[in-house]
């Protein structure tokens, strides 16, 4: 099956600390910094549901495909990125 893996990409600069993301995330994977950033504390729990991306009012957190060859069973490559602008 053909597929794309995804990133889970952290704009820490956008992020105002709201915890929203925090809140809605189903597997728990996010937590704030002691700056009051958003952390991907858990990568391995997550699900890549897109929930978070969905629910953040800044855009800060976003899931985007990612060119990348899936592996042979077919499930794609979890990623995570954080970055600063
Ligand atoms: S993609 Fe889903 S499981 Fe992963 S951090 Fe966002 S809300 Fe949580
Ligand atoms: S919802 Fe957005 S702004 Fe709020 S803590 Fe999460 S990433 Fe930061």
């Amino acid at each position: 099956m053909a597929g794309h893996a995804k990133a889970l990409v952290v704009n820490r600069n956008w992020c105002k600390g709201c915890r929203i993301c925090v809140a809605f995330c189903p597997q728990d994977v996010l937590e704030l910094d002691g700056e009051e950033k958003v952390v991907i504390a858990r990568i391995g729990d997550c699900a890549y549901c897109g929930l978070c991306e969905l629910r953040c009012p800044d855009l800060a957190i976003l899931l985007q495909p990612i060119d990348s060859p899936i592996v042979a069973d077919g499930a794609a490559e979890p990623r995570h990125e954080i970055f600063t602008v």
